[in-house]
């Protein structure tokens, strides 16, 4: 049978769910509270029917989103947050007690990596492992181990962790895996195919893409039997258990911790969406042109991409996101240039954090984003002074390689 692809299925999602006046999008509906014309209708909501009630547990905007991520992400369900950090702190503090332990990748973003800090200060156990290696992460499993998490493309350093492997892991211990797919987005990896249980995005960074809301979503890909899991509170052991996880998740972390997406910010991600496909091809394109550029300057000591081929992990990349590499990379500039001066001389790269927006980004990670955890888990990490992060837009490709070869010529120490 036919099926379509994830363009079509995002443009016409709206339209195919309900039709309200004939528009094709889902109209925005900032109310937060909705009524019902009968009191049993009320509480049969309350009770688990499918239904709206106050927005701090989501409005038919966010609702709309969610089924497009759903579709997306090819999964049976999926919870929208006012961030992508509101989404992780939701899952790990809603599917996690003390005394529970979970294994993470070393590699992941400074604020997750923060957050794990927060946990292990609230008695849950984390171990940090090179996800590189599955040696590693099995190394790492205990009686007590009820999740692995990973990146796909590990922020900033772009390590990509044995995904395939620990997917099989998880499955043989039963223990829940957690990708974060932000870095690729489902236009490059659907991380259900590696046996992913749930599927965490910032909606913030491509999948938006316009730097212009901020988001987060949980999916979950109907993969993992909650009916094993433990932690499950009595009240959600309702209906079939591939509901149990997220319904947990969404009472819990949504409705208790109420870190809610609004409508409008809901909305404006939904238009956004409508082109990931189409940008993450510019995004790929322009990044591994820039790459192969920079790796043949003289003014730069080291370019980190997964798409160039002495990338330690190229060969993975490419079988996992289907030759495509990503817009994120790190490079290290040659001895002797100053990080501050030459991006101080970038003229259409913009200086700032955030990543996957349509605009090129650079950021010196050292001095930001990794400042606060200091020089030794820097040096773990493998995080020089001079790193810096950029994240590759879709702007003209020979306007950006013009950009940065302009920039890296007048900062060559003469
Ligand atoms: C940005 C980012 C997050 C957090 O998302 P926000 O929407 O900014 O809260 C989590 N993981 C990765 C890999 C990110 O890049």
């Amino acid at each position: 049978m036919h099926k379509n692809g994830l363009t079509t299925e995002i443009l016409h999602s709206d339209r195919k769910q309900s039709v309200e006046h004939g528009a094709v999008h889902k109209p925005m509906h900032p109310s937060s509270q909705y009524i019902y014309e009968d009191a049993r209708e009320l509480a049969a909501v309350f009770q688990g029917k499918a239904g709206y009630t106050y927005s701090r547990q989501g409005t038919p905007t966010t609702g709309a989103l969610e089924a497009k991520i759903t579709l997306m992400e090819d999964g049976v369900g999926s919870v929208s947050f006012a961030s992508g950090m509101a989404a992780i702190t939701a899952v790990l503090t809603t599917l996690l007690k003390r005394g529970d332990h979970l294994v993470s990748s070393k590699y992941v973003f400074g604020n997750t990596s923060s957050l794990l800090g927060t946990l292990a200060d609230l008695g849950i156990e984390i171990s940090f492992v090179d996800a590189t290696d599955i040696d590693q992460v099995r190394a790492a499993l205990r009686p007590n181990t009820r999740m692995v998490f990973a990146e796909t493309i590990a922020n900033p350093g772009t390590q990509i962790a044995d995904l395939k492997g620990m997917g099989e892991l998880c499955r043989e211990h039963g223990v829940v895996y957690m990708v974060d797919n932000t870095m690729t987005s489902p236009s490059l990896f659907r991380p259900r195919e590696v046996g992913a249980s749930l599927v965490m995005n910032s909606l913030s960074k491509y999948i938006a893409g316009h730097g212009h809301a901020l988001g987060g979503s949980i999916t979950d890909t109907g993969l993992y039997d909650w009916s094993d899991y433990p932690n499950i509170a009595e009240p959600y052991r309702k209906g079939q258990p591939t509901g149990w996880g997220l319904l947990q998740i969404k009472k819990k972390g949504l409705r208790d911790m109420g870190g809610t997406l609004a409508a409008e910010p809901a909305h404006r991600i939904a238009i956004g969406a409508e082109t990931l496909a189409l940008r993450m091809e510019r995004h790929c394109s322009n990044a591994l042109a820039l790459a192969r550029f920079l790796q043949a300057h003289r003014g730069v000591a080291k370019v980190h991409y997964p798409g160039l081929a002495g990338h330690a992990q190229h060969a993975r990349a490419t079988e996992l996101f289907g030759g495509r590499y990503g817009g994120l990379m790190g490079i290290e500039l040659a001895e002797g240039i100053d990080c501050f001066d030459f991006m101080n001389r970038l003229r259409i790269v913009l200086l700032a954090t955030h990543l996957g927006d349509t605009r090129s980004l650079a950021l010196p990670a050292a001095h930001t984003i990794y400042y606060e955890m200091g020089p030794e888990r820097r040096r773990q990490m493998g995080i020089v002074d001079s790193f810096i992060r950029l994240s590759v837009g879709i702007e003209d490709q020979a306007d950006l390689i013009h950009d940065f070869d302009q920039a890296l010529q007048a900062s060559m120490p003469r």
